[in-house]
């Protein structure tokens, strides 16, 4: 469920209408509403009730500051794979205590800036990392708090560029090595063991993984407890799908994945943390768009958007659907044809969906692309130099621009010339 409706035959962000911050900032932009942020994090939360949890925000799926602000507002940690992640989450105001960093290649210098700045742990991917990390924090006299992230050899049946809980990716140590890494870091001084991480993978629809993956984790909780490591808090990580085709889509629900959590792992007295990015951000976030030119091809019509690739990567990249949809509302019954609807960019993987029925669109109509809110705006990039485009956010009536779009100037300037040229 989102916020953006169709209001007397116009697209609306909760109380605003699309076409009113269309004017005020242009297309393209992405659109995000805060009521929906809320709500989908408040469904985690509630999906927990009764066990001790912390829901630590994937914050790759959506970063802008005023997101951050939002979520962590209403008590929201943070999961960082980066020393950046880290200064924005540092810089919307999330204490240290709730944030988490994971990643296969956390560097010397963030390990440090994540140590002096307050952690709440480090979730540990690999043997070599475990050294930097104990050799840093005893450098620095203090002692760093981990979990290992087991890899639990499950296939999370998602793309395969965000499957990450099977033993041939990079994620993880093999949980069949668990005990011995667990041995490895408990003989360390500057680490304390205080649980055990796991994440298999992103846009999950269907939970049988998360039951296979946990159920193995709540296995390795008895084994480490008994070769006498405190297991006090399991990171269960995130993945939890969306439906980004609405018509034929019925993933599970947060309170679904939270009473499997409760089955599989309920009994062993844990601190649950999970991890879900684009469940929170996905279906709170538009991408606004304009059509350029409608172009007659042989055998098929395109609609050519002022949006493309390098705004939204998904379809290119993950062959992922998006549903778009005219922001004023077609008139009912009216007859529906086939588009291909591609951006300007000069490469063909430039193309958000083929053969897509639409209503008739002219050039200067707008369409919102749905589920636009998570890995649209970070994944963005101004190749072909099209500048970064704006993000909004809406609050009830109110709507405020969270990332201007950079004038030409200020797109080319961030380039220096060297003095012999
Ligand atoms: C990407 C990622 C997540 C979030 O995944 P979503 O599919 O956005 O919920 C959580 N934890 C880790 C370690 C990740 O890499």
């Amino acid at each position: 469920m989102d916020h953006f409706l169709y209001r007397d035959g116009a697209l609306y962000a909760e109380d605003v209408p699309i076409t009113e911050i269309a004017a005020a900032v242009g297309t393209p932009f992405y659109v995000y509403s805060t009521a929906t942020l809320l709500r989908h994090f408040r469904l985690f939360d509630e999906a927990l009730e009764g066990l001790e949890h912390l829901v630590c925000y994937a914050m790759k799926a959506n970063s802008n500051q005023a997101v951050l602000r939002t979520l962590a507002a209403v008590g929201a940690g943070m999961d960082v794979v980066s020393g950046g992640e880290y200064r924005r989450a540092r810089a919307a105001g999330v204490p240290g205590d709730r944030i988490v960093f994971s990643g296969v290649g956390k560097t010397r210098e963030e390990i440090h800036l994540a140590l002096t700045g307050g952690i709440r742990q480090f979730n540990v991917e690999s043997e070599p990392e475990m050294q930097v990390l104990d050799a840093v924090a005893r450098d620095l006299g203090v002692v760093a708090p981990i979990t290992i992230r087991v890899n639990p050899d499950v296939d999370a049946k998602t793309h395969a560029k965000i499957a990450t809980g099977k033993s041939e990716n990079k994620f993880g140590i093999p949980i069949a090595r668990a005990r011995e890494v667990y041995a490895m870091a408990a003989a360390m001084p500057g680490l304390e063991i205080i649980g055990i991480d796991v994440h298999i993978g992103s846009q999950l629809t269907d939970l049988e993984p998360y039951e296979l993956a946990y159920q193995k984790v709540a296995e390795l909780t008895e084994v480490l407890r008994a070769d006498g490591h405190n297991i006090k808090r399991l990171d269960l990580g995130g993945g939890l799908g969306i439906p980004y085709e609405r018509s034929n889509a019925d993933p599970p629900l947060p309170s679904d994945y939270g009473a499997l959590v409760r089955r599989r792992l309920g009994h062993l007295g844990c601190e649950i943390e999970i991890e879900p990015g684009r469940l929170i951000a996905g279906n709170a976030g538009l991408m606004i768009s304009e059509v350029i030119y409608v172009k007659k091809g042989e055998g098929r019509e395109f609609l050519i958007l002022d949006s493309a690739m390098n705004d939204l990567i998904r379809p290119a990249m993950y062959d992922a659907y998006h549903d778009i949809i005219p922001v004023l509302e077609p008139a009912i019954g009216v007859e529906k044809q086939p588009f291909d609807i591609v951006g300007p960019v000069c490469e063909s993987g430039d193309t958000f969906a083929k053969q897509r029925m639409m209503p008739p669109l002219s050039a200067g109509d707008q369409v919102a692309f749905r589920s636009a809110g998570a890995y649209g705006a970070v994944m963005s990039s101004e190749y072909n130099s099209r500048p970064l485009i704006p993000e909004v956010l809406v609050r009830g009536d109110q709507f405020a621009v969270i990332r201007a779009r950079p004038t030409f100037d200020e797109m080319i300037n961030r380039d220096t010339i060297p003095e012999w040229l």
